[in-house]
């Protein structure tokens, strides 16, 4: 059994309170690991490490160019510690080696890359203002130090789509994952120390998020907080936020539809279907875990769908042959059990799965197998609420109008895919869907170029690209005059 520390001012600490939380291996169902339970005293520690790296420290007033070359080593250290920190993540929180792994050493390294490109490209603009004599110009500044607070089903690229915006920008870094998956936050602060950031530039907490979590949020020297979680923990950290007026960006839940046309390849709109909701066993947020099916095509879609759920192999997330790996934690495998349960009750048809299973190899793991319902209305609950699970909704529509009409019947907005092959017809449903993201014949795709966000209560702020960058600075509007004297009454 490993025991942590939390990480603060670039040395590790026992947590003051002298408490650990366990960390349980949802493979095995046992404990691996304690993480601290950091409180008041500890996050103070951290956020006032933070604060003295922005102020007194280099960070602030090193050159741009020269702190891009700092956030481009944290690329470095992730490529080298990639299949370490794989490894921790995947024992904690059960996601699978081959979805972790390579994407540490690409495309999550490439988001230290291209921030640390654009740290000294941050440029204001010089405006023609309407008065005499005066020049005026904007510069983009950072916040100070930033609560970064995340969710447990992917706890390495949320950390990194925040970090690495958030440190080019030269704002100093917070970071609190969740109770239930902190362990690989822990070891990517250990790998980055590889980079030689100054102290206190990056900083981890851990804990529940009532205490670790709610002290960071309400902490008078966070200037803003950029919070990736369900919408429940989401609204109270944004209504803290706002209580003490720091901006927030919220990355939150999501149902996201995925609508297969009459005119679609049917075989790659069934396999795209079941790769958007199952390999991670419908853990992440932009899971396609509401299917709106053509009528004509309906029976054909769900055949292939059956096929390709009959052929998957639940597993231990580290064996690259798994295609669906476990539950994370104990709470989330009971709610998506209820939620099965509850599906059944509100008579949606059960075509496939809904039950825990053991694995060869994982007898005491919290693994559901992959579950289709049928027949289900828009106002069941299955086709509202965020099950977060391997729980597919279908639903079927006879035009496009009731596709999109559909398609838009929920509070949330994070997602959603088009499968047709008619280009045309999709371009045009992708702008009458509200989703922050909108896939047309793939699903799941995400680079550090392309910003990602929630409309409704999937969020509001950006995260990847420019934008997410943007989303770490505040505007500064100088005026200088070159004849003070101009419009001033008092002057001679
Ligand atoms: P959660 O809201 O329970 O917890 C998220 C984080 O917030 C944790 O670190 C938790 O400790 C902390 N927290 C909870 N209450 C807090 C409080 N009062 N003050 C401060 N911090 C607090 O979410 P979860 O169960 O960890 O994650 C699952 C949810 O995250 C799902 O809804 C999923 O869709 C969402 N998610 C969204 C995205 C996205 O980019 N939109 C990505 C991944 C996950």
């Amino acid at each position: 059994m490993k025991t942590y520390q939390f990480y603060a001012n670039g040395v590790w600490h026992d947590p003051a309170g002298g408490e650990w939380v366990d960390s349980y291996d949802p493979t095995t169902g046992e404990v691996w690991a304690a993480i601290p339970r950091c409180r008041e005293p500890d996050v103070d520690l951290a956020v006032h490490a933070a604060q003295a790296a922005f102020v007194e420290g280099p960070w602030s007033r090193m050159r741009a160019s020269a702190r891009g070359r700092l956030v481009h080593r944290l690329g470095d250290a992730l490529v080298t510690h990639a299949e370490a920190l794989g490894a921790v993540e995947t024992r904690d929180n059960g996601k699978r080696s081959v979805d972790i792994v390579p994407g540490l050493q690409s495309w999550l390294a490439d988001s230290f890359y291209y921030y640390a490109g654009l740290a000294d490209k941050l440029e204001g603009t010089a405006i023609p203002v309407d008065v005499p004599d005066m020049l005026n110009y904007t510069r983009r500044e950072p916040y100070g130090p930033v609560a970064c607070i995340t969710a447990w089903n992917s706890p390495l690229l949320i950390a990194v789509w925040k970090i690495a915006p958030a440190l080019a920008a030269g704002n100093t870094v917070v970071l609190k994952p969740s109770e239930h998956a902190s362990a690989s936050t822990l070891e990517l602060m250990a790998a980055l120390q590889d980079a030689d950031l100054p102290p206190g530039v990056v900083n981890a907490v851990t804990g529940l998020g009532d205490e670790a979590g709610q002290s960071l949020v309400e902490h008078p020297l966070i200037r803003l907080v950029s919070f990736t979680g369900g919408v429940g923990g989401g609204a109270r950290v944004a209504a803290a936020a706002a209580r003490q007026v720091k901006p927030s960006i919220m990355e939150l839940g999501g149902k996201s539809p995925q609508l297969v046309l009459a005119d679609a390849d049917l075989t790659l709109a069934a396999n795209g279907v079941a790769a958007g909701i199952f390999p991670p066993a419908g853990q992440s947020c932009i899971a396609g875990s509401r299917l709106l099916l053509h009528s004509s095509v309906h029976d054909e879609v769900l055949e292939k769908l059956l096929q390709i759920v009959d052929g998957a192999v639940l597993g231990a997330p580290a064996d690259p042959g798994t295609h669906i790996g476990p539950i994370a934690n104990r709470p989330q495998f009971e709610r998506i059990l209820a939620d099965i349960e509850s599906a059944k009750v509100e008579g949606a048809s059960l075509l496939c799965g809904g039950r825990a299973v053991s694995p060869p190899g994982a007898p005491h793991g919290w693994f559901i197998e992959p579950t289709v319902f049928t027949q289900v209305t828009p106002c069941m609950r299955l086709a509202r609420k965020e099950v977060f699970g391997p729980v597919l909704a279908v639903l079927r529509f006879d035009d496009d109008t009731e596709a999109v009409q559909l398609a838009n019947d929920s509070e949330f907005g994070l997602a959603a895919g088009i499968w047709t092959r008619d280009a045309a017809r999709a371009v045009s449903m992708a702008e009458r869907i509200n989703a922050g993201t909108v896939y047309i014949n793939n699903y799941f795709n995400a680079t550090t170029q392309s910003p990602v966000g929630g409309f409704r209560q999937s969020g509001y702020g950006r995260e990847n690209g420019i934008e997410g960058m943007r989303a770490f600075t505040q505007t500064k509007s100088v005026w200088l005059s070159t004849d003070p004297r101009q419009g001033n009454p008092f002057a001679a």
